[in-house]
């Protein structure tokens, strides 16, 4: 199980929505508190942003605590749009750069908290990594993610155990599913915020019930029940 968070706003720092919050990713990445699955998050790291329409990605296997670069460059990362997350790799998943979210296959930014069995997954030549987050990326992006509720719906058929939270961003989009994992939105003055937990203790945090889709864009959060829940 990971932690994602995405940003849908005027432009921010990646450091902003990251680093500085008391409880943003970094914490999370060894201290998440309402993470069910896994006790931290120290198989990877990654940071996705848009420049322009270009989805552009920072990606590593090692913890995010332990990069020397990230605190000195996240400052000066800026995007309307930002898809980031840190990763618990799952049991027999291999722990490499190309296996943490977020994916991309050149428009979209994804990530995802969960498991899913791969055999519940077609294989893929487009997939990222062997892991189950690439496969089921890989499966989303060939439906297209105007499809995603029905893709997670689907999947959820074939392996009723599976914990699909999705996360994805395409600079002026944010879409998003609960199926078994928290995930909140923080509404600002300056733009959303989706993240699988609250970054601070802002009462203005709203959880998301389970088994849903958000979309967000520049007119608002919308919220609809998946079929099946
Ligand atoms: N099943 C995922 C993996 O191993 C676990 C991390 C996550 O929640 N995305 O890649």
């Amino acid at each position: 199980m990971c932690r994602h968070l995405g940003w849908l706003g005027e432009p921010a720092s990646a450091a902003s929505l990251i680093l500085e919050p008391a409880n943003g990713l970094l914490v999370q990445s060894y201290s998440p508190r309402r993470q069910k699955h896994g006790l931290m998050n120290a198989d990877g790291w990654g940071v996705g942003f848009f420049d322009g329409q270009t989805p552009r990605r920072w990606r590593s296997a090692t913890p995010m605590w332990g990069d020397a670069s990230l605190a000195s460059v996240a400052p000066a990362l800026r995007s309307g749009c930002i898809v980031a997350a840190v990763r618990s790799a799952s049991v027999g998943m291999s722990i490499e750069a190309s296996a943490v979210a977020p994916f991309t296959d050149g428009r979209w930014l994804l990530s995802h908290n969960g498991l899913v069995d791969r055999r519940a997954l077609p294989l893929s030549p487009a997939a990222e990594s062997t892991n189950d987050s690439a496969l089921l990326a890989a499966l989303i992006f060939a439906r297209g993610l105007d499809s995603l509720g029905e893709t997670i719906v689907d999947v959820a058929a074939a392996d009723p155990n599976a914990r699909l939270n999705i996360l994805a961003g395409n600079g002026s989009r944010l879409i998003a599913t609960t199926w078994g994992d928290t995930l909140s939105v923080l509404r600002r003055r300056d733009g959303v915020v989706l993240a699988s937990e609250p970054y601070d203790d802002d009462p203005a945090w709203e959880e998301i019930p389970d088994r849903h889709l958000v979309e967000v864009t520049s007119s608002g959060v919308q919220l609809a029940a998946l079929k099946g829940a």
